[in-house]
């Protein structure tokens, strides 16, 4: 007799009330196509520093192919904590305080995990990275949304903040520069939420992985606010300013007892991260100063153009000053972002992510990533400027 396989109640009620990234459904589109030109993809069209290769493939030549320590490489650990302090002024203890993470996703992960009790609130600013509400679902949080506002700029307002607050919330989770609105908040739009925070006794999760890709000005850590170290989570990584998205290497750093906490979800899910990409990520921080200033004179350039380039086909745009994402408004076309996306890879071959999968604020944008080629970019504008002639009313 075999025994009967499990129909009914096989899954978790978590995963089954969580929705698949909308994301998703677009590139599927896309990839059955041909001719297509992608603003859709969320990651760096340039392939990881030499230098940073040939250091992995160095390590592994040398046979240096075990776990490492559960927290990471003690030289990447320490290399984290110098670059930290000499970039955004934000030193961490890399004893006690820094954990390398399978990309920022795991820190995300763990950092919520960690902190999060069942039916505690997470206050999630949006549109916002897709992750966020799902992993607080998962850890039996409740996300609750802020939707920022485009008159705004997409920053998150002291008043906005204060009105998501109830006697559950938690913690917050920030992310600037962001996905998908490329927005970014400078110390003096930061200030104001320090009292708001204090007030609620609440902890800043705070999402620094575009830090390196801030145009206008430097990146302003959140940990650097007077008072705030110690009661936020700071999570980032290499995939961004590296150009390191396959190696799936990131960190998280944080008071010592949060960073005590977050290393046994580490330990017992993931042992460690890759050591290859350890040793690769070592030699990034080591040695790829240049690198990371290439790519990000690279993309300003690139945000300069799209940014002129869509206000002469008429799409309205805020400035982004960060990430590698513009975040115009279709309001005008009278299409929902669903519509205008699907419309514009069926009739133009171009794909972006409609604004709504970003959450709250989201709908009535598109996201388009400018992390490609100057001549892609160049021809989308073309395409995308024909298509909305074709449908302006
Ligand atoms: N946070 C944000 C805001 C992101 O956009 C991404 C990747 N798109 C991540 C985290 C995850 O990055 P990683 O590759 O380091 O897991």
């Amino acid at each position: 007799m075999t025994t009967p396989i499990r129909k009914k109640g096989r899954l978790s009620d978590a995963v089954q009330n969580i929705q698949p990234s909308g994301i998703r459904r677009f590139f599927d589109m896309a990839s059955t196509m041909d001719n297509v030109i992608s603003l859709g993809v969320g990651e760096p069209d340039f392939v990881t520093p030499w230098k940073v290769r040939e250091a992995s493939i160095d390590s592994m030549e040398r046979g240096y192919t075990a776990y490492t320590a559960n927290p990471g490489i003690y030289e990447l650990r320490e290399a984290i904590s110098s670059y930290l302090d000499n970039q955004f002024s934000t030193p961490y203890d890399p004893e006690t305080e820094i954990i390398v993470t399978v990309g920022a996703s795991e820190a995300i992960d763990i950092a919520i995990r960690s902190t999060v009790n069942p039916g505690e609130e997470v206050v999630i600013i949006e549109p916002g990275f897709v992750s966020y509400a799902p992993i607080v679902s998962l850890a039996g949080g409740k996300p609750v949304s802020i939707g920022t506002k485009k008159e705004n700029e997409f920053k998150v307002t002291k008043e906005e903040l204060e009105a998501a607050i109830t006697p559950n919330t938690k913690a917050v989770m920030l992310c600037f520069p962001n996905n998908p609105t490329g927005a970014v908040m400078t110390k003096e739009d930061l200030d104001p939420l320090v009292e708001v925070i204090e007030k609620h006794d609440l902890l800043v999760l705070s999402d620094e992985i575009y830090a390196e890709l801030s145009y206008d000005q430097k990146h302003y850590s959140f940990a650097r606010l007077p008072g705030m170290k110690e009661r936020t989570i700071l999570i980032s990584g290499f995939s961004k300013a590296f150009a390191m998205t396959g190696w799936r290497l990131g960190f998280v750093c944080a008071p010592a007892d949060i960073t005590a906490a977050m290393l046994k979800i580490h330990q017992y899910g993931m042992m460690c991260a890759s050591t290859p990409a350890q040793y690769g990520a070592l030699e990034a921080l080591r040695s790829g100063r240049d690198d990371v200033e290439r790519m990000v004179t690279s993309y300003k350039q690139r945000r300069n153009y799209i940014v002129k380039s869509f206000a002469e086909i008429g799409l309205p745009c805020h400035v982004p000053g960060g990430a590698f994402y513009a975040f115009p408004s279709i309001e005008d076309t009278g299409m929902s972002s669903d519509a205008f996306a699907e419309g514009l890879l069926q009739e133009e071959r171009v794909a972006v992510v409609p604004g709504n999968v970003f959450g709250e604020g989201g709908e009535g944008h598109i996201r388009c990533s400018y992390a490609t080629s100057m001549e892609s970019l160049e021809t989308a504008v073309q395409r995308i400027g024909r298509f909305i002639k074709a449908h302006s009313t």
